[in-house]
């Protein structure tokens, strides 16, 4: 069966996505197609497991180092950044 669109885009990342719902929103029929799962690289590879990865890391160093001193100041995890 065949479908028209008004616009293929490629991809389900960021740009694909911005450009997907703009389109849509002034009245386009707009088809997405990737060949990896949707989210693009920001969401699934790259920005978010980074920033988990990141957080975990800082948590380690925070408690190894809060570890070494056992002073309460060191110890204060709210406020940091
Ligand atoms: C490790 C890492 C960390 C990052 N951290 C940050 C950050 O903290 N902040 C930030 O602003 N940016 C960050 N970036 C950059 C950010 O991820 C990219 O700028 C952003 O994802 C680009 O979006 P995009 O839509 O152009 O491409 P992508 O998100 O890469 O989307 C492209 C999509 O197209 C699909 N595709 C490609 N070719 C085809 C094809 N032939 N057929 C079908 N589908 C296809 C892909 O599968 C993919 O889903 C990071 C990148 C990496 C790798």
């Amino acid at each position: 069966m065949e479908k028209r669109y008004d616009l293929v885009i490629v991809g389900t990342g960021t740009a694909a996505m911005t450009a997907a719902m703009r389109v849509r929103a002034a009245g386009w029929s707009v088809a997405v197609i990737d060949f990896r799962p949707f989210g693009g690289t920001c969401a699934l590879r790259g920005c978010d497991p980074k920033k988990m990865l990141v957080s975990g890391a800082e948590v380690i160093d925070f408690a190894s180092a809060c570890a070494r001193t056992a002073s309460l100041e060191s110890c204060t995890l709210i406020g940091r950044h």
